[in-house]
C-alpha cells in the first residue's frame, strides 16, 4: 500500500473525510489524496517520495513558487520574537501601507486571518454603513463559508436561493439574492425591485471558484453604476485575483472602483492573513470607530504578516506580472492547443498568474455554459496527469495557479506530459 493511502486511511478515523477542507479529499475526481511532505518552487513532493510539478499553488498563495527563502527567512525571523502579542505591532502598519498604496480603492484596511473572515466582516459592514440587509451575490462565486453566503439560485431569477449547506436556516439567507453572474439584466431587475433595500452585490471580478469565467465588457460597469445609482455598496472579493491577476486585482486591470474590497491568500504569502478595506469613510464605522464589530485574537499576527508583508515585497520587482502572466499563457494556450490536436474539445483561458482549462469547446462566459464542460474526460485528464507527477487542482470548477517559479522548462515538461495523456483520452 502507497504510504499517500495509508496516512488517508489513517486521516479518515480522525478527521471527517480525511481532511480539513472538503476539496482535498478528491471526491469529485476519485482516488485519494496526495499527502505533501514538503515543497519547492514549482514541486510538491507526497508522502511516496514522489514529485509533482504544482498547479494547485495552496490555491492561490504561492504566487513566488513554495518556500521563497525570503518569506521563509522572515518568518523564522518573526518567530525568534513571539508568535503572537494580542496588542499592535509595527509590521501591521507597514502591511496596511503596502496594500493601500498598491490599490487605491483601498484607503483603510483591517487584518483577518481568512477570506472568508473577510467576506464576512465586509458584508456586515455593508449593511451596517447602509441600514440594509438584502445583498446580491452571484451563481458560482464562492466567497467563503458565512451562513448568508452559502446559497444557491432557486427556481425563478428573483426568487429566494436554497443553502447550499445543511444546518444553513432558511431564515438567515433569506436576505441573500443570487443572481447569473455576467447577466446584467438580471442585476437591473433586481434593483428595480429591491432598489432601496439592497446594502450591496459581492463579486469575483474574475470569477475563480467555476474554472476560471471572466467578466464580460460592461458587466463590472454595469455594476458599478446600479450600485451608485441606488446607494449600495459595490464589493469586490479579490480573495483569489488579489495581487494575482494584476498587481492591482482585476480592479486595477478594468479600471473599475470598489467600494469595498477583500483580500486573502496572495497578502499571507502561505500564512494565514486576510483583509477588507476601501473607502476610509466606509471603514470608518467598523468598532472601534464605529457600531458596526469585527474583531480576531490572531487578526494581524506578526509570524503571517512577516510572510505577507515579505511576499508583497518581492511582487513589486519591475516586469514581475509580465512574466508571471507570459508563463500562464504559455500554459493556457499550450494546453488547449495539444488538447485540440489531439482531437479533445478542450479551450483555455488565464489572467496573470491564474487559468481555467475547460473540457468544452469555447471558453465559458456563465456558471450554465462552464457547467456544460466534460467532467468525465477532465477527471481522466487529472488522474493522467497526476500519475506522470503533475497536480493540477482536483475538481473541474477550480481554476488553476502558476508561480514565479514555474519557468520554461517547467511548463514546457508539462506540456509534453499533457500531449501523452490527451492522446489517451
Ligand atoms: N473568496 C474567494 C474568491 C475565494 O476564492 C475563497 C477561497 N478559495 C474565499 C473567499 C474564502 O477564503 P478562505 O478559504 O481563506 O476562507
Amino acid at each position: 500500500m502507497s504510504r499517500n493511502t495509508e496516512l488517508f486511511d489513517r486521516a479518515c478515523r480522525t478527521i471527517p473525510g480525511g481532511v480539513n477542507s472538503p476539496v482535498r479529499a478528491f471526491r469529485s475526481v476519485g482516488g485519494s489524496p496526495r499527502f505533501i511532505k514538503r515543497a519547492q518552487g514549482p514541486y510538491v513532493w507526497d508522502a511516496d517520495g514522489q514529485r509533482y510539478i504544482d498547479y494547485v499553488g495552496s490555491w492561490g498563495p504561492a504566487i513566488l513558487g513554495h518556500a521563497h527563502p525570503e518569506v521563509i527567512r522572515a518568518v523564522q525571523e518573526a518567530a525568534v520574537d513571539g508568535l503572537s502579542f494580542g496588542a499592535p505591532t509595527e509590521a501591521e502598519i507597514e502591511i496596511a501601507e503596502a496594500i493601500a498604496a498598491r490599490i487605491p480603492s483601498i484607503e483603510k484596511l483591517r487584518l483577518v486571518s481568512s477570506g472568508t473572515e473577510a467576506t464576512m466582516s465586509a458584508i456586515r459592514l455593508a449593511r451596517g454603513y447602509t441600514g440594509r440587509s438584502r445583498i446580491v451575490k452571484f451563481e458560482g462565486c464562492y466567497h467563503g463559508h458565512a451562513d448568508s453566503l452559502l446559497v444557491k439560485a432557486g427556481s425563478g431569477m428573483l426568487t429566494f436561493g436554497n443553502p447550499t449547506s445543511s444546518g444553513v436556516p432558511v431564515e438567515f439567507i433569506q436576505h441573500t439574492l443570487v443572481l447569473d453572474y455576467n447577466k446584467l439584466e438580471a442585476v437591473e431587475a433586481a434593483f428595480k425591485e429591491y432598489g432601496a433595500e439592497i446594502a450591496c452585490v459581492i463579486v469575483e471580478p474574475v470569477a475563480g471558484n467555476m474554472n476560471l469565467v471572466k467578466p464580460l465588457p460592461g458587466f463590472l460597469e454595469g455594476l458599478r453604476a446600479l450600485c451608485t445609482q441606488y446607494g449600495a455598496l459595490l464589493i469586490f472579493d479579490e480573495v483569489m485575483t488579489g495581487f494575482r491577476a494584476g498587481p492591482q486585482g482585476v480592479q486595477g486591470l478594468m479600471g473599475i472602483t470598489p467600494d469595498l474590497t477583500t483580500l486573502a491568500k496572495v497578502i499571507g504569502g502561505g500564512m494565514p492573513v486576510g483583509a477588507f478595506g476601501g473607502r476610509a469613510d466606509i471603514m470608518e464605522h467598523i468598532a472601534p470607530l464605529g457600531g458596526v464589530y469585527q474583531a480576531g485574537t490572531l487578526s494581524g499576527n506578526p509570524v503571517a504578516v512577516a510572510a505577507g508583508l515579505t511576499t508583497l515585497k518581492l511582487l513589486a520587482e519591475p516586469g514581475f506580472y509580465e512574466r508571471l502572466s507570459e508563463q500562464t499563457r504559455k500554459l493556457a494556450e499550450g494546453l488547449a492547443e495539444r488538447g485540440r490536436a489531439a482531437g479533445v474539445a478542450v479551450s483555455g483561458d488565464y489572467v496573470g498568474g491564474m487559468f481555467g482549462l475547460y473540457f468544452r469547446d469555447a471558453i465559458p462566459t456563465t456558471f450554465d455554459e462552464m457547467s456544460e464542460c466534460n467532467i468525465e474526460l477532465f477527471k481522466r485528464f487529472f488522474h493522467g496527469m497526476l500519475i506522470r507527477g503533475v497536480h493540477f487542482a482536483p475538481s473541474a470548477f477550480e481554476a488553476g495557479f502558476v508561480s514565479a517559479a514555474h519557468d520554461d522548462a517547467v511548463i514546457a515538461e508539462t506540456l509534453a506530459i499533457a500531449e501523452e495523456v490527451f492522446a489517451k483520452l
